[in-house]
């Protein structure tokens, strides 16, 4: 049976801002899917082939349990990955800025109810000293992160995002300040818009309201279609650059995945663009939380959940955080993730503490898996081929959509992103790294320059690249 809903005006001011998700269509489609082999070998040559595959398409990918072709589909996702995005990984990092919260999500540490977790917000002085201490390590761009509590309004939000801006260290300066934090209405999201961030994100969770329900018991996030309409009023707001995820282990697997999708869909059928990015957190433990297990997802579902997504919508930045551990990365990297975050420490005031890699969940939102230094996340990535990129151009360019172009636009990985990545891992080289990264950084920049020499002239990277050797920086193009 469909749901009848109730447009309230605050949150829907056309047809655009109706709630889209319908359990009951979802999970006709999971269950209407043939996972033939014919069907599911048409369907990866159709993602690579560029296209964007429907739901009924995902929902095939998603029955299959054919040891075989499962494998088909993870090496229908390294090809996509591999043809598309190239050896290019996108390096941030999180910064908490307080845990104050009205809601009670009963997997986080932050929630209301948690009377162990100590709550702090960090003022002026510092934000200053973390991004201080981020800078100094080589970081570049940034995600503030926020519990939900009417102290982190719009103001406040903004505030701190300008403070970010604002810190020079040395050669350091954060170029991209991203946004994850609480839905807000039109006008909070304009007044965000102005202090110049990147992607304002806002994971669903769920797209299941009755598990919704189950896992979120009270404040303002208790409101599905408020949490669900969010980023259509980011958007309203003209913020175009939003990111959405699904928390993995509340509810089916499957039905989060096309959830996800259905999101997707409603992005492009409104406002003629996709989400520029898709997160796929997977719920760890955290301070005192209470996860029903019923639904976690185990390693092997989860990269093939990544494998999935990424055929399922090609040309969108797929964000893996230091969440999983440098095994699952490692695996799930190949995949087709976009974006990683590396060096991670999400104590509140953690990065300028210097507490060493103990974590204290009483002040934190749950447990990381992977808790190594940049340095450290950097040199594996070199070892393994990959070009580590702290790339803020597309963004600054004023060139939105980025990741579709990257994927429509021939020639455009090479034109830009290639030579972007290279021009600022030879930054972080020239600022932050051991003499003997530097060598391996160099190293692997040559063959990469090698690489792009059969597709264009690669004269005046080579100038900008000796231009930053001898001290420039932040040149791109
Ligand atoms: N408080 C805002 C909100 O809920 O949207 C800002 C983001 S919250 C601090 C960041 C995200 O962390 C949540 O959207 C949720 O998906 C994720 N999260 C919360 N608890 C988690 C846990 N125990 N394990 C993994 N991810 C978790
Ligand atoms: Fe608060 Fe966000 Fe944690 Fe929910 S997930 S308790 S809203 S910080």
């Amino acid at each position: 049976m469909k749901m009848i809903y109730k447009p309230q005006e605050y949150r829907i001011k056309d047809e655009r801002m109706k709630p889209f998700i319908d359990e009951s269509e979802i999970w006709e489609i999971l269950e209407e899917a043939q996972p033939t082999k014919e069907n599911v070998r048409r369907i990866i040559q159709k993602s690579l082939d560029k296209n964007r595959l429907s739901l009924q398409e995902t929902a095939v990918l998603l029955k299959v349990e054919d040891e075989e072709l499962i494998e088909e589909i993870k090496a229908g996702a390294k090809e996509l990955k591999e043809k598309i995005y190239g050896d290019r990984i996108v390096i941030f990092a999180p910064l908490y800025i307080g845990n104050k919260c009205v809601n009670n999500c009963t997997y986080c540490g932050f929630r209301a109810s948690n009377t162990k977790q100590k709550r702090t917000t960090l003022d002026h002085e510092q934000i200053e000293a973390e991004v201080k201490a981020l800078e100094d390590s080589g970081q570049k761009r940034l995600i503030l992160v926020y519990g939900e509590h009417p102290m982190y309004d719009a103001d406040f939000i903004a505030d701190s995002v300008k403070t970010v801006y604002g810190v020079k260290s040395g050669n350091g300066e954060i170029r991209r300040v991203n946004i994850n934090a609480a839905p807000l209405d039109i006008e909070g999201f304009k007044k965000v818009k102005e202090s110049a961030i990147g992607t304002y994100q806002i994971f669903q969770e769920s797209y299941h309201r009755e598990a919704y329900a189950k896992y979120h018991l009270s404040g303002k996030k208790k409101d599905f279609e408020w949490r669900l309409t969010g980023l259509d009023r980011a958007q309203e707001a003209l913020i175009d650059d939003v990111g959405i995820g699904a928390l993995f282990g509340l509810y089916d697997w499957k039905y989060e995945v096309l959830g996800l999708i259905r999101h997707v869909n409603h992005f492009e059928a409104c406002y003629n663009v996709g989400p520029h990015t898709i997160s796929f957190p997977r719920i760890q433990a955290a301070s005192d939380s209470n996860i029903d297990p019923e639904f976690e997802v185990s390693d092997k579902d989860f990269i093939r959940l990544v494998a999935i997504l990424r055929l399922a919508v090609p040309y969108t930045g797929m964000i893996l955080t230091a969440r999983e551990t440098k095994e699952i990365r490692e695996e799930v990297i190949k995949l087709g993730v976009s974006q990683i975050d590396a060096g991670t420490n999400i104590q509140l005031g953690g990065y300028s503490e210097d507490n060493g890699k103990q974590q204290k969940l009483e002040q934190e939102q749950f447990e990381i898996g992977d808790p190594r230094s940049l340095g450290e996340v950097i040199d594996e990535l070199l070892d393994k081929k990959y070009l580590p990129s702290f790339c803020t151009a597309c963004y600054r360019k004023g060139r939105t959509g980025e990741h579709f172009m990257e994927f429509s636009v021939p020639g455009f990985i090479k034109r830009f992103c290639s030579q972007n990545a290279i021009l600022t891992l030879a930054e972080y080289l020239e600022d932050y790294a051991t003499l003997e990264m530097k060598k391996k950084g160099y190293d692997l920049i040559d063959v990469k320059i090698n690489e792009l020499k059969d597709f264009q002239k690669t004269e005046d990277l080579l100038k900008r690249l000796e231009m930053v050797k001898q001290g420039e920086r932040d040149l791109y193009y």
